[in-house]
């Protein structure tokens, strides 16, 4: 089954939580932070519900489930203190991590800030060597993520990737988490040779090395160097390449999961578009949404046809008009999807549907005509 899905709160009841927001997305994986991002408080494991949400998981036929360590670990910085802290809470991290039974733990590998990425990457592997040989008694891998570039971050190409890799004495127990937004970001070209780019992945660190797949799209074209992360088919990247991702081959069996920014006009009232991205990229969106969402949908396209505008090219040309015309983006800063689901609401076309379903139906457009063909 294929397994995907997207990041969710652990907090509350922690696994037992998790799983049941997983489940309302129609997720079959999903990932959590065990605690906050950027801080080091962390609850107990035993009040983290880990057993009901295990029994559920299977239950719910989940097999498969990434834990990523917060971004304040930081294995590539000089500052002794900080370095000490990333391998010491990193290790912490795995011992949750392998109390929760999962397999895999992302990681942004470090940034060098004042020095430069020779020393980052020798200062990572120093790390993780560090790292490694303190929690033996776990199964625990640390997926190394793929990075955008931005700011002094290693990770940007998969070249820095194999070079930590080398000079770590544990390394199979390195895998890596490969993020569609970054390495576009990073100037790899997924969108017109995707196999070409995971040809050289396989040549220079080896595809069975990749234990995650992150899926986001872009608000920046390729080699931006930026990661901005956007909903599925609304960025740079597209619908299509990203279902390639999903159904390539080579990925087959690894956990997909979405960390698309939440949407709407209100930031009190922002809602995920993961329940329409998981089912557009799986396939089942008139399995899951029924056919009155297929008929919307089919209505999207009328009522978008009928004014001219195509998804993909309407979706780029925003783009490309909020980054190269400072005035216009003063004017109007809105994202192309926001300046979409304007439009149905002042046409008045869904009056009876709340913002969330709009988008919803919103992204289900952007994903393609093809959508009704198949159903
Ligand atoms: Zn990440």
């Amino acid at each position: 089954m294929l397994k995907i899905g997207s990041h969710v709160s652990f907090s509350d009841k922690g696994l037992l939580s998790a799983t049941k927001e997983a489940s309302l997305y129609g997720s079959s994986s999903f990932m959590i932070y065990t605690g906050a991002p950027q801080n080091t408080r962390r609850k107990p494991m035993e009040s983290m519900y880990l057993d009901e949400g295990k029994q559920l998981m299977k239950e719910l036929g989940m097999e498969e489930i990434v834990v990523h360590a917060p971004y304040i670990i930081n294995l590539g910085s000089y500052k002794e203190n900080t370095y000490e802290l990333a391998v010491s809470f990193l290790q912490e991290e795995i011992r949750r991590t392998h109390a929760i039974g999962v397999r895999n733990i992302v990681l942004h590998p470090g940034a060098y800030t004042d020095k430069d990425p020779e020393y980052g990457i020798n200062r990572i592997a120093e790390g993780l060597n560090e790292v490694l040989n303190g929690v033996k008694e776990t199964d625990v891998n640390i997926a190394l993520e793929t990075m955008a570039g931005k700011g002094t971050e290693i990770g940007r190409s998969f070249e820095e990737l194999a070079a930590i890799m080398d000079k770590v004495e544990y390394n199979e127990r390195l895998t890596v988490c490969m993020d569609t937004c970054h390495i576009h970001d990073a100037g790899y070209d997924i969108v017109n040779n995707l196999d070409g780019v995971l040809e050289e992945f396989d040549r220079i660190v080896g595809l069975d090395r990749i234990a995650v797949v992150h899926l986001n799209d872009s608000k920046n074209p390729a080699a931006a160097g930026k990661d901005r992360h956007a909903p599925i088919g609304s960025g740079w990247i597209g619908f299509e390449t990203i279902r390639n991702v999903v159904h390539h081959d080579a990925l087959k069996g690894r956990p997909f999961i979405l960390e698309t920014p939440w949407i709407g006009k209100d930031a009190k009232t922002q809602r995920p578009m993961y329940e329409a991205e998981i089912a557009l990229l799986r396939g089942d969106v008139a399995e899951r949404f029924g056919q009155d969402f297929m008929n919307q949908i089919e209505d999207l396209h009328s009522f978008f046809s009928k004014q001219d505008v195509d998804s993909r090219q309407f979706v780029l040309d925003t783009w490309t008009l909020l980054k190269n015309d400072a005035k216009a983006k003063k004017a109007d800063p809105r994202e192309p999807l926001e300046r979409l689901y304007d439009q149905v609401a002042e046409a008045g076309l869904f009056t009876e549907l709340t913002e969330e379903q709009i988008n919803h139906r919103l992204i289900a457009w952007l994903a393609g005509k093809q959508l009704l063909v198949n159903a």
